[in-house]
């Protein structure tokens, strides 16, 4: 019987060098250094000439040792080591080695590979601490030849540190594939799964990824190995869906001649083809006696609140309490705002609204009179509004709550949760839905809304324990909105332009909004935007980003002179932002000069233009979202992006790509692209993060697709995996001990 994967790995290369692999790599065990993937593979025929190498770029160079000297270095500590080589050709390059333990075996006459990046020092071509391996056949190592371990054309490079060559790993590797049986006892791979999916057996695979013959080889072998990290991701995902359905949930079966009946007679539009639908999925859910976990997916302006609204009317008519979670008190003020108006353009039904003013004693629903009363919680209110509030949600007065996050999981309870809306907030990770389930007696159901797009693969992971609902379409009558980048710098009349275009707005009755990514005024570095995320930062950026305290105040005195111009920061009272957004939203200011407060959900359809400045510090799918807030109502949407940067720049094409085109979906592919995978997972992901080493959540679509439809009939049959010990230890070793005894807990 071969070696097993969780065997240790001194038992398959011995002590000393199980001693060196642990020190150096952390590996320790056999299925361990076979994880340890080739970081790439260099091909014979891809030797570079000696009198080829150019600075700038990754060569491999085989070449004969002719000089070895080292000194002491003056101002670090250590040795450093000069070697020269020669080719055949006789062309001499120096390699500079400044932590030269591994390359102490380099002497004089011997023949190497060298591979790294070409430098050039003193008008001198160099290599600098490139990865080398010995060439020669009969050196007294023979047998640790790199040759004997480059069977095909291709030659694996490791990521390697700690005194240990890639070729010694390769060497490593080879001995422990040479033990491995045809068919690994514990391969974690299902293998109906294996099948199906065509994939190779885990040896096989190793073999080719190690010591492959060509390119095909390789990509074969990839498939294999990123299944091996999609299916357990899934897994994992599979079995909490698995656990939260079996959770006891009150249903909420829609009540005929409600609230909701009432409110659909009422409305003033039709609902678009993707509304309804997710309505009735809703709907259905909130039916069933176990808890509803789902994320609606819907561009920016696709009408979710709309969703939401008859969801918690539903859950209201049904005798529960629905709460609604916005990530900042603008928004939650917003939602207040227009859920009381929404439900007030039902006037011809008997729907009397309550907010906060309403009579302690209103009922929160009563089918003859057809009311709710809409409470909202802020971490600004006043300390009676808040208590009355307070009271009316654990009451049960409150059929609607909305609120800020912070508020609502800190201090409310209710008498009847029913349903939970957590609006704009992609992060919202597992542990804090969990903390909400924790509210009611029974867990209430749950609605995640974003705006954010987020591709299908990652709302796969990062959400692949919730149901995803897509809005794809916009309601009918939305304007067009054209976007375009003004280089202020080359073309300062199109900047002088830019104010013009807002004064014909506003001449037109329309509004503006202009957006900086600074508060101004702070004592901090300006390198966060005002929602907390960081402002992008590129070489070449030479000033502050602009702040909104001085735009405004420049505005308003120089090229928008005579507008209303209003201002709206995060750093200013609660009290006065409401304050603000109200004026703005009832038409008495003009011009909203803003940070990024304004990102998500903020709703004044009279805007028309959107400008803004320095858009280069803003990201892909924050600009998208910006741009969001115009097109709103019935005239063209207009967003100028202003920038510094010049012509060829990463921030221009980031810009171009935002001005090309209006499909979120795009946007967050580019946006992603951009960004590091890890950030994409989120820190409650922590754990599969660091598990993905060739699975990439943004390409891997087909894969990890294939994966879940593969966990789910297998987590349904056997949720405890009796029949797959090794696909579950894999799992148990995926979950840190923290995040295992959380899944307990569900
Ligand atoms: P988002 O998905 O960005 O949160 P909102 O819910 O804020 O979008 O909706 C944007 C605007 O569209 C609101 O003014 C809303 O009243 C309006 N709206 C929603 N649904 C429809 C519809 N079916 N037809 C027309 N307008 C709609
Ligand atoms: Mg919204």
């Amino acid at each position: 019987m071969g070696i097993r994967l969780d065997e240790p790995l001194r038992k398959a290369v011995g002590d000393r060098t199980a001693k060196v692999l642990h020190t150096g790599l952390g590996l320790d065990t056999v299925g361990d250094l076979l994880r340890h993937y080739p970081r790439k593979y260099v091909k014979r025929g891809e030797l570079t000439e000696l009198s080829e190498l150019e600075p700038g770029t990754e060569a491999t160079i085989v070449a004969q040792v002719t000089k070895v000297s080292r000194r002491s270095m003056a101002a670090r500590r250590g040795q450093m080591m000069t070697v020269e080589v020669r080719d055949a050709a006789d062309t001499a390059v120096e390699i500079t080695f400044f932590n030269p333990r591994a390359a102490n075996a380099l002497k004089p006459g011997m023949l190497g590979m060298f591979a790294g990046k070409v430098g050039e020092y003193h008008g001198k071509i160099q290599l600098t601490n490139p990865e080398f391996a010995k060439l020669d056949a009969d050196t007294e190592d023979a047998g640790d030849s790199p040759i004997d371990n480059w069977a095909g054309e291709l030659m694996p490079l490791y990521p390697s540190t700690g005194g240990l060559p890639s070729w010694k790993i390769a060497r490593c590797v080879r001995m422990v594939i040479d033990q491995l049986d045809a068919d690994i006892e514990d391969d974690p791979m299902p293998r109906p799964v294996r099948a199906r999916q065509g994939l190779l057996t885990l040896t096989e695979a190793f073999r080719r990824i190690h010591r492959p013959d060509d390119w095909p080889e390789i990509a074969v072998a990839r498939k294999r190995l990123k299944w091996d990290e999609a299916l357990p991701m899934q897994v994992v995902l599979a079995q909490r869906r698995e656990a939260l359905k079996a959770l006891p949930a009150v249903p909420r079966r829609r009540v005929p001649g409600g609230l909701l009946d009432a409110f659909d007679a009422a409305l003033p539009f039709t609902l678009t083809a993707g509304q309804r639908q997710v309505g009735e999925e809703i709907e259905a859910d909130l039916a069933s006696e176990h808890p509803m976990h789902r994320l609606l997916q819907g561009d920016v302006g696709s009408g979710k609140t709309m969703v939401a609204l008859r969801a918690m009317l539903a859950v209201v008519d049904a005798g529960g309490q629905a709460v609604m979670l916005a990530p900042t008190e603008v928004l939650a003020q917003q939602h207040h705002r227009s859920i009381v108006q929404m439900l007030g353009a039902g006037a011809d039904v008997p729907m009397d609204l309550f907010s906060e003013t309403a009579a302690p004693d209103a009922a929160p629903f009563d089918p003859n009179r057809k009311r709710v009363r809409v409470a909202l919680l802020t971490g600004s209110q006043n300390a009676k509004d808040r208590r009355t509030n307070l009271l009316d949600a654990a009451s049960g007065t409150a059929g609607i709550v909305i609120g800020t996050h912070a508020v609502i999981q800190d201090h409310v309870q209710f008498a009847d949760l029913g349903l939970v809306v957590v609006d704009e907030q992609h992060r919202f990770g597992v542990e804090q839905r969990d903390a909400l389930r924790a509210k009611g007696e029974d867990p209430p159901h749950v609605l995640v809304m974003t705006a954010t797009p987020i591709p299908r693969t990652v709302a796969m992971t990062v959400f692949g324990d919730l149901e995803t609902s897509v809005l794809s379409e916009l309601p009918a009558g939305r304007s067009p909105i054209a976007t375009h980048v003004v280089a202020a710098h080359e073309h300062p009349s199109h900047f002088t332009r830019v104010w013009e275009r807002i004064r014909e707005e506003v001449g037109a009755g329309r509004q503006a909004y202009v957006v900086c990514p600074r508060i101004g005024e702070e004592s901090g570095s300006g390198e966060v935007s005002d929602d907390g995320s960081e402002l992008v930062s590129e070489p070449g950026q030479q000033r502050p980003p602009l702040a909104v305290v001085d735009v405004a105040a420049k505005l308003a005195e120089g090229p928008l002179k005579g507008l209303r111009v209003g201002m709206l920061h995060g750093r200013m009272a609660p009290d006065d932002k409401d304050a603000v957004m109200r004026a703005y939203a009832g038409h008495e200011l003009d011009v909203l000069v803003a940070t990024t407060v304004i990102e998500v959900g903020v709703n004044v359809p009279n805007s028309t233009v959107i400008v803004v400045m320095d858009a280069d510090r803003f990201g892909v799918s924050q600009l998208h979202q910006l741009r969001g807030r115009v097109g709103r109502g019935k005239w063209p949407g207009l967003c100028l992006l202003v920038t510094e940067s010049p012509d060829g720049a990463p921030a221009r094409e980031r810009l171009a790509a935002v001005a090309s085109t209006l499909d979120g979906f795009e946007l967050s592919k580019i946006d992603l692209a951009i960004r590091k995978e890890g950030d994409v997972l989120g820190a409650t992901q922590s754990g599969y993060r660091s598990s993905l080493r060739m699975l990439s959540v943004i390409d891997d679509e087909d894969i990890i697709r294939a994966a879940r439809d593969e966990a789910t009939p297998l987590v349904e049959a056997d949720p405890a995996l009796n029949a797959y010990p090794a696909l579950a230890r894999t799992i148990a070793v995926l979950l840190d001990p923290e995040r295992a005894e959380y899944l307990g807990k569900t």
